[in-house]
C-alpha cells in the first residue's frame, strides 16, 4: 500500500498579526507537511468582515515568508469562497440534513436561557428542524445534528475522545446575509482542499465535535487531528501582549533570527529526547506528531533570547553581515557588507544576543567621534594623562599597525610608566568606545586603524583634565 501524502493547512484569522500562539500552530503543519514530504496549504479565514482586515492578512503573510514557512498552495481567502459554500449548504438541505430556519435571534437566546435553566447547554430547540421552510429572507440554515449517540473524535495528542450528542444541536451553518459560519467553512475548506491532517490550539476542540458531524453528513473520512495545547505565559495563563509576547514581527524588528524563533516555538510543544538547539533542516528532519506533549508550553523570553544568541553564533559571517544591514541602517548607519563588517562582527558575535544588539555595539566602529558614557568618563582622568600620551607617541611611530607591534608598544608603556595593562587598557577601552565594556583592545584597535585610534586618544587625553 503506498502512504497517503500529508496534506496539512494553516488557516489564520485575518483580524492581527500573527502571534506566538499561532506560528506555532503554522510551524507544526508545516514542519509536518516537510517532514513527510506532503503539502501545506494557506488559507485565511476572512468571512467575518468586521474584523478581517488587508492589513492584517498582509502583515501575517510577511511574518509567515519571514519565518520561512512557505506554503504550496494558496492564499485562499474564505471570502472568495462563499459560493462553494452555498453549494455544499444546498448539498445538505437536497440530503436532508441541514434545512432552513425562521427563528428570530432574540427567540434563539430566549431558548438557550430556557435551556440553561432546565439544566441543559445552552441550545437551540429545534423548533424549525422539522418544518421544511423555503429559502426566504432573514433566514439562516441549521445542520440537522444527531440527537442521540456519540461522536467519536479520536485524535493523536489527546487520545480517544468521546461526546454524547446530547451536547450538541442544531448549529448555524449559513447566516442570513448567505455566508458561512466558521464550523462550516472550515469542513467545506478542509475537504475541497484536500486536508487530512489537522494540527490546530486545543481551544478549537470544542468545535470538533460539530466539523466531525458535519464531515459524517457530507460522507467524507476524517482527517487526523492533532490538538495542540495552548502556549501559557509563566502565571499559566494562556499567553497574550500582557506577558510580553509580541507580535512574530515585531521580534524581527527586535533583532530575532527567523530560525531562533523556530527553534524556540517548536520546543513549546513538541520534543526530541533533551535536544534544545535545533536547525530547520534538523527540525524538518525530526518533527512528527508522536512527539507533541499533552501539556502547556510555558514561554520563557529569557530562554528565547539565549536560543538567538546560540543561533546567532552558528551564523555564518557572510549571512550575519548580510542580516545586519537593516538593524544598522534603523541606528542611521549606511554600510556595507564587506570585509571591514565581518570582522567587526567576529569581534562581537559572541556578546550579541540580538541583532539589535550587535548593531550597537559596532556604532563605535563607525563614528566620528566617541562620547563617553559615565562610567567609562571615569577612567579619563590626569593621572593616565600621561600614559596615554607617551602610548600615543609610540603608537605615532608604528609603520605597521599590525596587532603584533601594537602589543609590543603596550609593553614598552607598561614597563616606562610601572603601570598594569589593565590599568592602561580600560582608558584606552574608553577612549576607542566611550565605553567600559568592549571586544578586546586589540581586536578594536586593528580594525579601527591607526587614523582612527591615535584621533580618539588625542580626544581622551584632551578629556583628562
Ligand atoms: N481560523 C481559525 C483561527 O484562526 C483556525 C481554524 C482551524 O484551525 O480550524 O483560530
Amino acid at each position: 500500500m503506498t502512504k497517503k501524502k500529508i496534506i496539512t493547512r494553516f488557516p489564520p484569522s485575518p483580524t492581527g498579526h500573527l502571534h506566538v500562539g499561532g506560528a506555532r500552530t503554522a510551524l507544526f503543519n508545516w514542519l509536518y507537511a516537510r517532514h513527510t514530504k506532503g503539502e501545506f496549504v494557506l488559507r485565511i479565514e476572512d468571512t467575518d468582515r468586521e474584523r478581517s482586515t488587508k492589513e492584517s492578512t498582509d502583515s501575517i503573510l510577511e511574518a509567515l515568508k519571514w519565518l520561512g514557512i512557505d506554503w504550496d498552495h494558496g492564499p485562499y481567502f474564505q471570502s472568495e469562497r462563499l459560493d462553494i459554500y452555498q453549494k455544499y449548504a444546498q448539498k445538505l438541505i437536497n440530503t436532508g440534513l441541514a434545512y432552513y430556519c425562521s427563528c428570530s435571534p432574540e427567540e434563539v437566546t430566549a431558548m438557550r436561557k430556557s435551556a440553561m435553566k432546565a439544566g441543559q447547554n445552552p441550545k437551540y430547540d429545534g423548533t424549525c428542524r422539522e418544518k421544511g421552510l423555503s429559502p426566504g429572507p432573514n433566514l439562516v440554515i441549521r445542520f440537522k445534528c444527531p440527537v442521540s449517540g456519540v461522536t467519536m473524535l479520536p485524535d493523536i495528542v489527546k487520545g480517544h475522545i468521546t461526546i454524547q450528542n446530547t451536547e450538541l444541536d442544531d448549529f448555524v451553518i449559513q447566516r442570513t446575509d448567505q455566508t458561512p459560519t466558521y464550523n462550516f467553512a472550515v469542513v467545506v475548506d478542509d475537504i475541497t482542499m484536500k486536508i487530512n491532517t489537522i494540527i490546530r490550539g486545543d481551544d478549537h476542540i470544542s468545535n470538533t465535535p460539530k466539523q466531525i458531524q458535519l464531515y459524517h453528513a457530507l460522507g467524507h473520512p476524517l482527517p487526523d487531528y492533532a490538538h495542540v495545547p495552548m502556549v501559557l505565559g509563566h502565571d499559566r495563563v494562556r499567553l497574550s501582549k500582557r506577558h510580553g509576547a509580541a507580535s512574530i514581527i515585531a521580534y524581527r524588528e527586535m533583532g530575532y533570527l527567523p530560525e531562533a524563533l523556530i527553534n524556540y516555538l517548536v520546543r513549546l510543544g513538541w520534543s526530541h529526547g533533551d535536544q534544545e538547539f535545533f536547525t530547520r533542516a534538523e527540525l524538518i528532519e525530526n518533527f512528527n506528531l508522536e512527539n507533541i506533549g499533552n501539556s502547556p508550553g510555558i514561554f520563557d523570553s529569557a530562554k528565547l533570547t539565549a536560543l538567538n544568541a546560540d543561533h546567532i553564533k552558528k551564523t555564518p559571517l557572510t549571512e550575519l553581515s548580510t542580516l545586519l544591514l537593516p538593524y544598522l541602517e534603523k541606528t542611521g548607519l549606511a554600510v556595507n557588507a564587506d570585509t571591514k563588517l565581518k570582522n567587526i562582527i567576529k569581534t562581537l558575535i559572541n556578546r550579541s544576543k540580538t541583532l539589535e544588539e550587535m548593531a550597537a555595539g559596532a556604532l563605535f566602529y563607525f563614528a566620528d567621534s566617541i562620547s563617553y558614557d559615565k562610567k567609562a568618563a571615569k577612567f579619563l582622568k590626569p593621572a593616565i594623562k600621561e600614559a596615554l600620551e607617551l602610548l600615543k607617541k609610540e603608537l605615532e611611530k608604528l609603520n605597521d599597525f599590525e596587532p603584533e607591534n601594537v602589543e609590543q608598544t603596550f609593553q614598552y608603556v607598561m614597563e616606562q610608566t610601572k603601570l598594569k595593562l589593565g590599568k592602561i587598557a580600560q582608558p584606552m577601552r574608553a577612549a576607542l568606545t566611550g565605553k567600559t565594556a568592549s571586544p578586546g583592545i586589540f581586536e578594536i584597535m586593528e580594525i579601527l586603524g591607526k587614523e582612527k585610534v591615535l584621533a580618539r586618544m588625542d580626544a581622551a587625553i584632551m578629556h583628562c583634565v
